[in-house]
């Protein structure tokens, strides 16, 4: 198919869908026209309100400001991850966004403090990582100079309106309907249109689907295959109720492992998102909802809705003239708030091999490749917060320790162990976050770098100190989280 593309239209205007069409609308606008099609009646999810720090540039790229994102989203800052219970019950640690200490041209940070640590003078593996301190300390500031790393918390729902509205000034038109046919050409096989109740039909070039886990177009209509994870990812159920804010928000979301599940808080400034997600084989959808309900504070404002899903990616996300984008790609649990980083991820990467000159091959195999790359990497950092643990209260924690794992995460372990290195393959999304995460869940190296012993033990408690030095100064400069929230609101 060697027509260059024009008409595209978006089925589905969830997360996925808004972000899609505001990106194209206002990058590539005056060359295209874009068709947002969704359905009221059916609905958005409902979750999906943490993010990692990626979504500061995708918001750059756009030219969105912040603060009015912030106050049209209920927004927050975010600086990382508590998690609690995760390594055993009674035993936390914050994944935060940061880098800890410093590197040097050999070797991490981590094999120096390793030295120290034996040698009795270092503190906590995080006391070296701003974001960390900030996280914990409720602080936060966006500075020139302290090159902070952060994302937020949003309302899903809002942050959809919002970029709906954004879109929409830059040409995307929406169609309310629900999408009832999609029609293929006959000769090739790619999608036409799509027909919605009522008759009207909707053609078009190109195709993205984002209708969330029915993936109408991608797999009912293309059958693009899927390869479920769930050996390794064995939760697939959740259920999410909003709570009403009792105390301000703090820049971070919690992570609380239960008996054969984990809960999450996210706190917004107007109500706080909860849920608790769990392993069907291991905790009925009734004793979950109860167990969440047991464990919020504040009133709840919805009812508890159950979602259900399966761990997975689809083989191909962009097939013949169908790219797939949010949840018809596929899902990794929420554990490290890491979907709307590949909703994200997806759109730039068609951006750059955009079909302007017809649909190539080439294009969609590279698309395709990447896309991969992408969520196995992240699959394999999800899978080792279950595996590294030293829980063995549940049969559920057992399993998750004694299970089977992808053979690029059991290499990655395994460096760790016997090296207390963490090797960067390429484009690696979570660098620093692999040793905050494995020290966390108390997985220990057996050695450090040789060069750590070259150096005299006054030079290594000198450069440790110069670090916690220099983090308790950066964070002595930050304000508290809801001051600076708040001065950010009264800018817009
Ligand atoms: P949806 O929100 O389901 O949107 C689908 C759209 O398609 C809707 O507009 C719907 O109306 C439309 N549609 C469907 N069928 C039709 C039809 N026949 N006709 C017309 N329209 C139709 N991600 C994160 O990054 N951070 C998190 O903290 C996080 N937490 C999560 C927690 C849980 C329990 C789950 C399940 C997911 C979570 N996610 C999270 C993932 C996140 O929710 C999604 O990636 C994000 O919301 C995008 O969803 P979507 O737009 O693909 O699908």
């Amino acid at each position: 198919m060697n027509k260059a593309v024009k008409r595209v239209v978006i089925a589905g205007g969830g997360t996925a869908g808004w972000m899609t069409a505001a990106a194209l609308s206002k990058l590539m606008g005056s060359d295209l026209e874009i068709t947002l099609v969704e359905s009221e009646q059916i609905g958005t999810v409902g979750v999906g309100e943490a993010t990692i720090p990626t979504l500061v540039f995708f918001h750059r790229l756009l030219g969105i400001d912040e603060a009015e994102f912030l106050a049209a989203t209920q927004g927050t800052y975010k600086l990382g991850i508590r998690f609690e219970n995760w390594r055993d019950i009674g035993k936390d640690y914050t994944h935060a966004f940061g880098v800890t200490g410093r590197d040097c041209w050999a070797c991490g940070f981590q094999h120096f403090w390793l030295r120290a640590r034996d040698m009795g003078f270092a503190g906590d593996f995080g006391e070296y990582c701003l974001e960390r301190r900030a996280a914990e300390s409720e602080k936060f500031s966006r500075l020139p100079n302290n090159g902070l790393n952060y994302a937020f918390h949003f309302d899903a729902s809002l942050y959809a309106r919002f970029l709906r509205k954004f879109s929409e000034v830059y040409g995307a038109k929406r169609v309310e309907g629900k999408i009832e046919q999609v029609l293929l050409h006959p000769e090739t096989g790619h999608i036409r249109s799509l027909r919605l109740n009522g008759g009207r039909e909707i053609e078009g070039d190109f195709f993205i689907d984002c209708t969330g886990m029915q993936a109408l177009l991608i797999e009912k209509t293309l059958h693009a295959g899927f390869e479920s994870w769930s050996h390794w990812l064995p939760c697939d159920s959740a259920v999410a109720v909003q709570t009403e804010a009792v105390a301000p928000p703090v820049p971070y979301t919690r992570s609380i492992a239960r008996e054969s599940a984990w809960q999450w808080r996210i706190p917004l400034q107007h109500r706080v998102g909860n849920g608790i997600v769990f392993a069907s084989s291991y905790q009925s959808d009734d004793s979950a909802r109860q167990q969440l309900m047991g464990n919020i504070t504040g009133q709840a404002l919805t009812e508890p809705k159950l979602i259900k899903f399966q761990t997975g990616r689809r083989r191909k996300q962009w097939h013949k003239n169908c790219l797939a984008v949010g949840l018809s790609s596929g899902f990794l649990e929420p554990l490290e708030s890491t979907s709307i980083h590949l909703i994200q991820q997806n759109i730039v990467r068609f951006l750059r091999l955009f079909p302007d000159q017809g649909i190539s091959p080439v294009a969609i195999d590279e698309f395709n490749r990447e896309a991969e790359v992408d969520v196995q990497r992240i699959r394999d950092f999800i899978i080792l917060h279950y595996k590294v643990t030293e829980r063995t209260d549940t049969e559920f924690w057992r399993y998750c320790r004694n299970m089977s794992i992808p053979d690029t995460l059991a290499r990655k372990i395994d460096l760790f162990t016997e090296t207390g290195h963490v090797n960067r393959d390429g484009n690696e999304l979570f660098v620093d976050s692999w040793q905050q995460v494995m020290f966390g869940q108390g997985l220990m190296p057996k050695r450090y770098h040789l060069l750590v012993d070259v150096m005299p033990e006054d030079e290594l408690r000198n450069f440790i100190a110069q670090i916690k030095h220099s983090v308790d100064s950066s964070l002595s400069k930050l304000k508290g989280h809801n001051e600076y929230l708040a001065e950010m609101l009264m800018r817009t």
